[in-house]
């Protein structure tokens, strides 16, 4: 007698543990015919026990991924396997409101749900549980997290002055590149470009006029790029952009399209109007080149000849 009485007792405390816990409880037939509907699935989805009890599931929340779901509920009646349906795969099942304290944050809650197969008294599979946590926090931490990663990732790779590729950034590109053209042997040229006596612009008119040009020439070089072009700030006035599937001849045709650009541009700062010029040096890739530091190094002593040469003018790499 008192062991019934203990029995009794317990029960009752798994109903109203069943009913007041904090995760979703659901038990359905293998027609899909739902028998328990926990306190929890009340709150969330504002239907209640009773209304619901003997009802379809799929007839009643249309919205269910019905043929996915119930492949899933078919295989854990068949294996009598578990099976989980993480957040991260779907974001939910069941379409509940986040009305939590955490306002803002998430329009609906995010789940993990468990399918678990329920044995019967005489050992047959004949319902299963649906087990449904609420895990909005954490999806919300994570895509955050994902988030800022993301942008950490732009801001490490992107100059703050000019928008435009950092040198490490550029650097990694440009041997890409050099490796792509060993591989498949597509003309590839460099440009090297720098600012032409900047010195004296930061003199006469003061470094933050300089920055001023600095970034006036970033965006007339942006502007002047096709998607595959590749653009960085190499040092502080003197920028590279590797272009693809180009020769020499047509980078010489870009090359002097901006340069005449920057030539008749006027930079306003406060009431001065600043003019600039720039050098550019050329070179292709070819067989003599065997590095991307040799490439950079060619580029680099042709931007240098320019400059001999009186500056405001392009000089392409000439091979032996
Ligand atoms: P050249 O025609 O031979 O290139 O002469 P230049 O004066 O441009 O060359 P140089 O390399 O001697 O001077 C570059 C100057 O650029 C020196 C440095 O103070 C200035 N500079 C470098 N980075 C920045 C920057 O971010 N902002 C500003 N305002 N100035 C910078
Ligand atoms: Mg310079
Ligand atoms: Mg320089």
């Amino acid at each position: 007698m008192a062991d019934d009485q203990n029995t009794m007792n317990e029960l009752h405390w798994l109903i109203d543990m069943v009913q007041t816990i904090e995760v979703g409880l659901v038990v359905i037939d293998r027609d899909f015919t739902i028998q328990l509907w926990n306190g929890f699935m009340e709150n969330h989805s504002g239907v209640s026990p009773n209304s619901i009890k003997g009802k379809n599931l799929f007839e009643q929340f249309d919205y269910l991924p019905q043929q996915w779901l119930k492949h899933k509920m078919q295989s854990v009646f068949m294996l009598k396997n578990r099976a989980f349906i993480s957040w991260e795969q779907r974001p939910f099942i069941f379409q509940f409101k986040n009305y939590r304290p955490i306002t803002g944050r998430a329009d609906f809650m995010y789940q993990n749900v468990t399918i678990l197969p329920l044995t019967s008294l005489t050992g047959e599979i004949t319902h299963l549980s649906m087990i449904v946590y609420d895990v909005t926090d954490i999806a919300i931490n994570k895509l955050q997290l994902k988030a800022v990663n993301e942008s950490l990732e732009v801001l490490s790779q992107v100059d703050g002055l000019t928008q435009l590729f950092n040198r490490r950034h550029w650097q990694l590109s440009l041997q890409k590149e050099f490796d792509r053209n060993r591989r498949y042997g597509n003309d590839t040229t460099l440009v090297m470009l720098d600012i032409d006596k900047f010195k004296n612009i930061n003199d006469t008119y003061g470094h933050l006029a300089g920055d001023k040009v600095i970034q006036k020439i970033s965006q007339l070089i942006q502007k002047s790029l096709r998607e595959t072009d590749c653009a960085g700030r190499y040092g502080g006035e003197e920028f590279g952009v590797v272009l693809a599937n180009t020769p020499a001849a047509n980078a010489l045709f870009f090359a002097e399209r901006l340069r005449k650009k920057v030539e008749q541009s006027e930079i306003h700062f406060e009431d001065e109007i600043i003019k600039v010029t720039i050098s550019i040096g050329i070179c292709e890739i070819k067989p003599d080149i065997t590095s991307s530091e040799m490439w950079l190094s060619f580029a680099d002593q042709a931007l240098y000849k320019a400059k001999e040469s009186g500056r405001n003018s392009c000089i392409t790499h000439q091979h032996d």
